[in-house]
This record gives C-alpha cells, sequence and structure tokens, in this order.
C-alpha cells in the first residue's frame, strides 16, 4: 500500500492548460474515485500519478518522497487503461506474465503469481485462451490480472467498466470492492459515471476543468454539496 500526496500539480500541452495546481492528500489502502465530464483532465491526472508523463508544475510524493524522478515501476504503480492493451498475439497466461517477465522474475515466481490471480478473478479456465476469444468482461478481468500480479503499491484503473453492458458492469462493481480488499492495496479508479463513484468510493474527488470542484466521502458529496456543478453532476436534488 503506498500514501499519495499532490502538490500543487500542473499540467499544460501546448497552449492548453489541462490540470490547474491540484492539492489531494491520499491515505495508505483508500478506494479514491476520481470522477468528472469527458476531457477534464482524468485520464492526465492519473497519468502523472503513474509516471506516464511529467507534470508541468507541481510535485507528486508517494510514501513521503517525491516520485518525479521514479519510472512506474520504482513508484510501485500498476494501471488498467480503458482499452485494456492486451497483446493479441499472446494468450491469456503470457499476457498476464508479460510484466514479470520483462522485470526477469524466476519463472517458478511468474507461474504461481499468474496462477493466484488467475484464481482470484475466475479466469483459470481462459490461461490458454487468445485475446480475441474473450468476451469484454473476460478480457478487463485479464487486464487486472496483468496489474495484480506485479502486486502494486497503488493500483490505478482509467473508466476500466467503459466497454462493458450495464449488467456486468454492476457485477464488476462488487469485484472492485471485494479485489480491494483482498489485496490490500491504494487504489484510484477514474469514472464518468456518478454512480460507479458513489457505490466504490471511500473518498470521491470530483473534477471539472482540471479543477477539483470537492473531495470528500459518498454522503458528505451527495448531502453538502459545495457548489451548482457538483450538485448538478453528482445528481443531487439541490
Ligand atoms: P478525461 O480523461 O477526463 O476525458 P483527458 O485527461 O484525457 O480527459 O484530457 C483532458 C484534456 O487534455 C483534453 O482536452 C485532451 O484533449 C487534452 N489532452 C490529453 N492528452 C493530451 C496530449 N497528450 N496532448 C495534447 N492534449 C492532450
Ligand atoms: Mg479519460
Amino acid at each position: 500500500m503506498a500514501d499519495v500526496e499532490l502538490v500543487g500539480v500542473g499540467k499544460v500541452f501546448g497552449a492548453q492548460a489541462v490540470l490547474h495546481a491540484i492539492d489531494l492528500a491520499i491515505s495508505d489502502g483508500e478506494f479514491i474515485v476520481i470522477v468528472g465530464p469527458s476531457g477534464c483532465g482524468k485520464s492526465t491526472l492519473l497519468r502523472l500519478i503513474a509516471g506516464l508523463d511529467q507534470p508541468s508544475a507541481g510535485d507528486i510524493r508517494i510514501e513521503g518522497r517525491s516520485a518525479l524522478d521514479a519510472t512506474p515501476a520504482e513508484r510501485g504503480v500498476a494501471m488498467v487503461f480503458q482499452s485494456y492493451a492486451l497483446y493479441p498475439h499472446l494468450n491469456v497466461r503470457d499476457n498476464m506474465a508479460f510484466g514479470l517477465r520483462m522485470a526477469k522474475t524466476p519463472e517458478v515466481e511468474v507461474r504461481a503469481a499468474v496462477e493466484a490471480a488467475a484464481r482470484l478473478l475466475g479466469i483459470e479456465s481462459l490461461l490458454d485462451h487468445r485475446p480475441r476469444a474473450l468476451s469484454g468482461g473476460q478480457r478487463q478481468r485479464v487486464a487486472i490480472g496483468r496489474a495484480i500480479v506485479r502486486k502494486p503499491r497503488l493500483f490505478l484503473l482509467d473508466e476500466p467498466l467503459s466497454n462493458l453492458d450495464a449488467g456486468l458492469r454492476v457485477h464488476m462493481r462488487h469485484e472492485f470492492s471485494r479485489l480491494h480488499r483482498e489485496l490490500a492495496t491504494t487504489l484510484i479508479y477514474v469514472t464518468h459515471d456518478q454512480i460507479e463513484a458513489m457505490t466504490l468510493a471511500s473518498r470521491i474527488v470530483v473534477l471539472n476543468a482540471g479543477r477539483v470542484e470537492q473531495i470528500g466521502t459518498p454522503m458528505e458529496i451527495y448531502e453538502a454539496p459545495r457548489n451548482l456543478f457538483v450538485a448538478s453532476f453528482m445528481g443531487s436534488p439541490r
């Protein structure tokens, strides 16, 4: 597990400021959901925390130390992308093993980690299949499996349910709550879906046009939205 602190984090692409002085303190083991409309900067924020891109201003601290010079692996981060980004030519076992093999993990340990993750996710019977033979929900589990075999201290998920149908989304929401408990990891989950945010989060971060509008528990956000944007976006009656 890891605590994460963003201090005055800004991001500029060319002439466009996408994130403005974001301050955010996340404790060990939290389930943080970042919610906001399309284009508000959610994926950019996640990529900065992961170390896939650098902020234009401010600092990102993981476990009390600045992480700006650290690679994603050194940050102890694993990220699941909206598109899942599985390797089409590799079967499920090799997709899940890929990162561990890149890190030169001994093959016995790779096998054990892949099989344990497959059991946890209920995909043991799919290990020899290629991604194209899988359903959307199965692919999503493989993408999660590939991330958790590396035992991340910090687990980042970018709209992981957006490609799934409504029934499967409800089912997978329960799975994420269970995974969070069983993995004992700090989880940062991005969505544009208010219901996902309300049901999953220990705390919600409401983002709009690159600024944090409010941070609070689902109850706080629902009962005391700080402004009109939060009230209307989160669908409270006010
Ligand atoms: P969200 O995930 O909330 O939909 P993004 O973080 O993907 O939003 O994008 C926020 C804004 O930043 C958008 O206007 C997008 O076009 C812009 N943007 C994101 N990544 C890049 C990039 N690599 N280069 C230029 N502009 C980008
Ligand atoms: Mg996005």
